[in-house]
């Protein structure tokens, strides 16, 4: 009975030398987790975040209404209005986006010839309520000035693939 005990407890001892050993291997290793939300993670240039309009340097919107987005829109979650203005350019009077429904392909930002609808690097847009995903155009251009740096530096770093 004595010898059993004892083959027991060796047995135990290998595996905790074995465990101790795996321990202190990951331990100097670099660590495979982040501290999120104070740590992020790399995205690519073609990450396909939140929505935003963009505008042009001197503050112009750069859509011109054409609608390509709001057809091209497999989920149909993009509505928009437009009228001329008076100096005859045609700019969006709505813009609206239902985030509810979008499947985030990327199609609208594709469609776009002048680039003025994208999907930026922000992922953190979660809401408490429903309401709160449905953007309008101020919404959407809040956005593209919020985030327009880093955007134009992924359309510049994604160019030569597009
Ligand atoms: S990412 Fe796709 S689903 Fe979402 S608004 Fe654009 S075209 Fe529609
Ligand atoms: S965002 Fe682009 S594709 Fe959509 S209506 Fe404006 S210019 Fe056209």
């Amino acid at each position: 009975m004595n010898r059993v005990l004892q083959f027991i407890r060796s047995l135990f001892l290998i595996e905790f030398i074995k465990a101790f050993g795996l321990g202190l291997r990951y331990f100097f290793k670099a660590k495979a987790t982040l501290n999120y939300p104070f740590e992020k993670g790399p995205l690519s240039p073609r990450f396909r975040g939140e929505h935003a309009l963009r505008r042009y340097p001197n503050g112009e919107e750069r859509c011109i209404a054409c609608k390509l987005c709001e057809a091209v829109c497999p989920a149909q979650a993009i509505t928009i209005e437009a009228e001329p203005r008076d100096d005859g350019s045609r700019r969006t009077t709505r813009y609206d986006i239902d985030m509810t429904k979008c499947i985030f392909c990327g199609l609208c930002e594709e469609a776009c010839p002048v680039d003025a609808i994208v999907e930026g690097p922000n992922f953190e847009y979660a809401t408490e309520t429903r309401e709160e995903l449905f953007y309008d155009k101020q919404k959407l251009l809040d956005n593209g000035d919020r985030w327009e740096r880093e955007i134009a530096k992924n359309l510049e770093l994604d160019a030569p693939y597009r």
